[in-house]
C-alpha cells in the first residue's frame, strides 16, 4: 500500500496503475460504512485509491473542522487489511494553495436539506470532490446512500460538468440496532447513544406504511415525525419525502419512488439517515 500526501506524486503514481480504478473519497475515523465502499471498490476495479481528507470548505464557522474524529495510524491498517493500493493523504495547503479561487457549486439541490442548516457546505463538498476526482481520475466513484443528497449532488455535477467517471452509491451500513455508521457517532453520550436508534425505527415504520400500500407523502411525513417527537433526547431539523432525481419535496402522492431523508439532533450530534421507499438502498 502506497502513502501518498502531494498531489504531482499521486498524478505520477496514478499514470502507472492500470484501470479499473475505483476512488473512495473519506474523511478518516473509518468505520464498517466507509470499509463496506473500498470493499465494493475493491470487487470491482484492478486499483483502488481512498482519500483521507478532512476538507475545511465543507465546515461552516460553527461546526467541528478542528475537533472533527482523527486516527490515521487506525485508518491507514484498516485499508491495508482491504488491500487498499493506493492512500491518498494530502494536507489542506496542497488541495487549497494560497490564491486558489474557483469553487464548484450545483445549484437547484444544494440549497435545500442539508443545505439549509449547512449554508456552504456542498460548494465544499464538490469542489473538493471535483478536485479529487481531477488528481486520482477514477475511472468509478464509491459514494454511501447514508449521505443521500451529497451522493445525488455529485451525480448531478458529474452530469452537468461532463466528468469522464461513474459514480457508484453503496447501502448503508448500521450498527445492530440499526444506527447508521458515522464518524460522530462518538460524540453520542450514553442516553444520547440509546436514543438514537429512533430515526432507523422511523425509517423502518415508513417502511411497513408504504409497504401496506400508503402513498401519501403527508401522512407518512406526519407518522415519522410524531414517533421521533416521542423521543425526549431527539430534536428534528427536517424530515423530507423529495423526488430521488431533483431532491424537491413530494407534498401528496408519492409516484413509484422518493427519498426519504431526515436529520435529527440527538444531543450534540446532528444525525443524518435515510431509505429510498419504493427503492433498494
Ligand atoms: P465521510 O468520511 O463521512 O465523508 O464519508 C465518506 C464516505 O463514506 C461517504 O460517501 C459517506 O456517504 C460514506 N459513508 C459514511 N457512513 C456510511 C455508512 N454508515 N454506510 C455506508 N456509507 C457510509
Amino acid at each position: 500500500m502506497e502513502i501518498v500526501r502531494t498531489i504531482s506524486d499521486m498524478k505520477l503514481l496514478r499514470r502507472r496503475l492500470t484501470k479499473p480504478v475505483g476512488f473512495v473519497p473519506t474523511m478518516g475515523f473509518l468505520h464498517e460504512g466507509h470499509l463496506s465502499l473500498v470493499r465494493r471498490a475493491r470487487s470491482e476495479n484492478s486499483r483502488v485509491i481512498v482519500s483521507i481528507f478532512v476538507n475545511p470548505t465543507q465546515f461552516g464557522p460553527n461546526e467541528d473542522f478542528e475537533t472533527y474524529p482523527r486516527d490515521t495510524e487506525r485508518d491507514l491498517a484498516l485499508l491495508k487489511q482491504e488491500n487498499t493500493d493506493v492512500v491518498f493523504m494530502p494536507e489542506p495547503e496542497e488541495i487549497y494553495p494560497p490564491g486558489a479561487g474557483t469553487w464548484v457549486e450545483v445549484e437547484g439541490m444544494t440549497e435545500i436539506l442539508e443545505g439549509i442548516s449547512r449554508p456552504g457546505h456542498f460548494r465544499g463538498v464538490a469542489t473538493v470532490v471535483t478536485k479529487l476526482f481531477n488528481i486520482t481520475e477514477p475511472t468509478y466513484a464509491y459514494f454511501g446512500q447514508k449521505d443521500a443528497q451529497q451522493a445525488r449532488v455529485i451525480q448531478k455535477m458529474i452530469e452537468d460538468l461532463f466528468m469522464n467517471l461513474e459514480i457508484i452509491v453503496c447501502s448503508t451500513v448500521r450498527e445492530p440496532d440499526g444506527l447508521a455508521m458515522s464518524s460522530r457517532n462518538i460524540y453520542l453520550e450514553g442516553k444520547e447513544r440509546k436514543a438514537a436508534p429512533i430515526l432507523y425505527k422511523s425509517l423502518q415504520s415508513a417502511q411497513s406504511l408504504w409497504n401496506r400500500g400508503e402513498r401519501h407523502a403527508g401522512k407518512i411525513r406526519g407518522e415519522i415525525v410524531s414517533l421521533i417527537e416521542s423521543e425526549p433526547l431527539a430534536h428534528i431539523d427536517y424530515v423530507s419525502i423529495a423526488d430521488t432525481e431533483t431532491l424537491q419535496e413530494i407534498e401528496d402522492e408519492i409516484g413509484y419512488k422518493a427519498l426519504l431523508s431526515m436529520a435529527v439532533k440527538v444531543g450534540k450530534p446532528r444525525l443524518l439517515d435515510s431509505i429510498v421507499l419504493g427503492g433498494s438502498a
